[in-house]
């Protein structure tokens, strides 16, 4: 079954539910709040569990879009449907100015910083005069449909769960796209992502917008249900609520929210309900049993329940083959002379540790060129170096003749420079074709919102197949569904070649990629480099196996703590008395 039969399903399974007969009103009532913080929930999910940002403060979301309608709605009797994109807006612009001030934040300050705005949202909202107070705004008119007002929990059930599954659907839509795939790489850190050209400040901010917009969403509908807001399920405790939810569902997981928002609410319930009948009306000891449950509930199943009962129900999608596309239009034929890549008088310290010491080489056009020396020579901060990660503090780059010095890391390789990392940099439960299909991100032009409304779909076929090809290219095409952190260390750092070809570069960087490998693998990655070579490409490598170095290389430069000891040919190299010290001496 895929994805959006699912979703069907369960749309056509909620739209029948209240007409069981004989269904508590009650329950009615329930599965309403369930559905509201649903969508909380899944905007979370697409933030923390799929981003890496976690937030404290999306109730406050909420706020904005409830507050917003109860203002227009009342003080100056706008339609409520008039006031759905308001409020929506609202959310969303308040996501693009916290997001500002908190994206760039890493690590605990982001969640502090969410925290923070957070708690002084909620104080505005209770101490500003024009939002009542602490009493907050009442009398807020029902949704309503000509003469037909949806008053009362049964109503408005419908409106809430068409609004959880349009943006279910939505945001499965996103999530299974190029700019979903850009978000999904951001968990894994910027490094890989931006050596990709994944603009990361961007996409975090756009996941920001869109959680909050969601938020935002469930917030105009929850002032329209209870026809009244105040301030308090707009706080931090509402927010760490919504985050419990996710992280019980399951925080990587669309539908993970769901499954919390039910599961969290049911068991809060029941735990009000019959707490007090059995410890006689102690106040606060259903939230101790409720925190305690949840702390139970993760030791069993860490990464929320979503997965163990998504694992009893095969989805398909992750098996589809790409479509049949036209491929991508490839780079215009290189008609330079001269090197394509020089670096002159790299330097690169960090604190004390001069890691590149004035290094100066170059990679000519259609050369294998080896960058060898023992561990800790600088070869992986050269690269870093020269795809724009790191900063030299002096020293210059030019590619095919255009000084790149400083230039950032997306523009280098819009420039044509793809690279792998020593450290395996895919995101592991990412199929291989997806991982893949992120070196192909600049050749694609869908943005979000076409993703969305699912108008990406030739541009997104023609990345795929591009992904496929690479794919096949290096060998492991059978390979391409699996979730890339099933496969051996070897395999990955070949899905990293694969990915690294989707970018259609003119030079490739390679950190160690035969590590792992063994013989026969090694030849034919020997094979694949000698025939991209013949095809065009440069290359610069790094490589301990000396055999596989000597073989192919063109050239070799040989770095030991930083500094460049020899350069040459194979032959000239091996025989170096230099190059024979610094390795006896590493080894000795
Ligand atoms: P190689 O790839 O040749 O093994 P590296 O370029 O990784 O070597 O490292 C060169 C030196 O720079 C080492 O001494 C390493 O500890 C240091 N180094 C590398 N990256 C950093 C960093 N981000 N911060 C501090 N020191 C670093
Ligand atoms: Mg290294």
């Amino acid at each position: 079954m895929t994805q959006r039969w699912a979703i069907l399903l369960f749309a056509l399974v909620m739209a029948a539910l209240p007409f069981i007969p004989g269904m508590p009103p009650f329950w009615i009532v329930l599965l309403d709040n369930i559905g509201l913080a649903a969508l909380v929930a899944m905007g979370l999910v697409i933030l923390t569990g799929v981003g890496g940002l976690t937030s404290f403060g999306q109730a406050a979301f909420c706020g904005f879009g409830g507050y917003v309608t109860a203002i227009l709605t009342t003080s100056y009797g706008l339609s409520p449907w008039l006031t759905l994109p308001l409020s929506l807006i609202a959310s969303g612009l308040a996501a693009v100015i916290l997001g500002l001030m908190t994206v760039r934040l890493s690590g605990h300050y982001l969640p502090l910083g969410t925290i923070a705005w957070g708690l002084s949202l909620y104080y505005l909202f209770s101490k500003l005069e024009f939002l009542g107070r602490n009493d907050g705004i009442s009398s807020i008119p029902p949704l309503s449909i000509g003469s037909a007002e949806f008053v009362g929990p049964f109503k408005i059930y419908f409106v809430i769960w068409f609004a959880v599954a349009l943006a279910t659907l939505l945001t499965v839509n996103l999530l299974d796209s190029r700019t979903g795939r850009a978000i999904r790489a951001l968990r894994r850190g910027h490094i890989a992502a931006e050596a990709f050209g994944v603009q990361t400040a961007r996409a975090k901010l756009l996941v920001f917008i869109y959680a909050a917009v969601l938020a935002g969403l469930s917030g105009w509908l929850y002032a329209h249900f209870q026809r009244a807001v105040n301030p308090t399920p707009f706080g931090l405790t509402a927010s760490i609520e919504y985050l419990f939810i996710a992280v019980v569902g399951g925080a990587g997981y669309v539908w993970g929210a769901v499954l919390g928002a039910g599961i969290v609410i049911v068991l809060k319930e029941i735990l009000q309900s019959y707490l007090p009948m059995i410890f006689h009306g102690q106040a606060q000891l259903e939230t101790i049993v409720f925190g305690l449950l949840l702390v139970a509930l993760l030791q069993v199943a860490p990464t929320g329940l979503w997965p163990r009962i998504a694992a009893l129900f095969p989805m398909s999608d992750r098996w589809r083959k790409p479509q049949p596309a036209s491929p991508l239009v490839p780079r215009e034929k290189d008609k330079g002379t001269g090197p394509l890549l020089q670096v002159q008088d790299a330097r690169k310290q960090f604190g004390g540790v001069v890691a590149v010491n004035n290094v100066s080489f170059e990679v000519p056009r259609q050369e294998v060129v080896a960058l060898i020396g023992p561990n800790g020579a600088g070869k992986s901060t050269t690269f870093n170096l020269i795809t724009g990660i790191l900063l030299a503090n002096s020293g210059q780059f030019f590619l095919d003749g255009k000084n790149v010095t400083g230039t950032p890391p997306q523009r280098v390789a819009h420039l044509g420079v793809a690279r792998t990392f020593q450290h395996v940099k895919l995101v592991p439960d990412m199929t291989v074709l997806e991982n893949v299909a992120i070196g192909a991100h600049l050749r694609g032009h869908s943005g979000a919102i076409t993703s969305m409304l699912r108008l990406d779909r030739a541009d997104e076929a023609k990345l795929l197949a591009e992904a496929a090809k690479q794919i096949e290219r290096v060998g492991l095409g059978d390979q391409m569904h699996q979730l890339a952190g099933n496969l051996s260390l070897g395999q990955q750092r070949i899905v990293e070649i694969a990915r690294a070809l989707c970018i259609d570069p003119i030079l490739l960087l390679l950190d160690e990629p035969a590590a792992g490998l063994r013989h026969m693998e090694k030849q034919k990655l020997a094979d694949l480099l000698r025939q991209l070579r013949a095809e065009g490409m440069s290359v610069l490598l790094v490589e301990h196996d000396m055999g596989f170095v000597m073989d192919l290389a063109d050239r070799i430069v040989v770095l030991d703590f930083g500094t460049k000891i020899a350069e040459g040919t194979p032959a000239e190299v091996r025989n170096n008395p230099d190059v024979i010290k610094a390795y006896l001496g590493a080894a000795s």
